[in-house]
């Protein structure tokens, strides 16, 4: 960044990138690897009672991929580097079940995570993306700074609420980079999110790679962690 007023005139805009990944599976190592690679932030949103002592298969992806969740005692070592965020204990319906429950699945999901990882877990990812007033409370009130749904908007920040903090695209979308150019042409903040395990061969791999090479190569953007937005 420069201070001198002629270099901000003709300086490209800065834009901060932002992304996060939901579920804590296996394949979220290859992704972070790739964006360490790239000098890439990334936020990753886990379900504290879904990791068990060792790895385990949690469901079929599409029938044909077997999803494994990381253990519980490689947490720490396989996420380093990145920040953790919060995602319910047990990933239920928020808005579909007492909110007495409900306010046990943020805080205790928030509670756990900090223990394993030793320090304050500030983001929210809402399981499936659903909400209501009384959750989107209950995150607010459990200390988080902000709460992620799955909707998408062109411009997302600043969000009008913080726990309804909206992305631009899933990672797959077809029209992610004519969001990104949106977004560039402004100024601001590009927020893509998704599953790891939604990557399902090596053309998706060598896909998503060269999404983060362009974008790190881009001299406008910013990788940033998501609680800085909310500093
Ligand atoms: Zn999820």
């Amino acid at each position: 960044m420069s201070n001198s007023s002629q270099d901000a005139q003709t300086a490209p805009k800065t834009i901060r990138v932002v992304q996060c990944w939901d579920d804590g599976v296996n394949d979220d190592i290859r992704v972070m690897e790739i964006l360490r690679k790239y000098g890439a932030k990334g936020s990753f949103n886990l379900n504290a009672a879904s990791h068990g002592p060792q790895r385990q298969s949690g469901w079929k992806y599409k029938d044909v991929k077997e999803v494994y969740r990381i253990s519980r005692p490689e947490l720490v070592s396989v996420y380093e580097g990145f920040l953790i965020a919060n995602h319910s204990l047990a990933h239920p319906h928020l808005e579909s079940i007492p909110i007495a429950d409900a306010v046990r699945e943020i805080r205790e999901g928030r509670d756990q995570l900090e223990q394993i990882f030793g320090y304050p877990v500030l983001g929210f990812a809402y399981p499936f993306g659903t909400h209501n007033e009384a959750v989107r409370n209950a995150v607010r009130e459990a200390g988080h700074l902000y709460a992620r749904t799955t909707e998408n908007v062109a411009d997302v920040f600043p969000p009008a609420d913080p726990m309804a903090f909206h992305s631009n695209c899933h990672f797959h979308s077809p029209d992610f980079w004519a969001r990104f150019e949106h977004v560039k042409q402004s100024g601001g903040v590009f927020y893509f999110w998704g599953h790891s395990y939604e990557i399902m061969n090596e053309d998706d791999w060598q896909a998503f790679e060269k999404k983060i090479a362009i974008l790190s190569a881009d001299p406008a953007v910013v990788w940033t962690d998501l609680p800085e937005l909310f500093a």
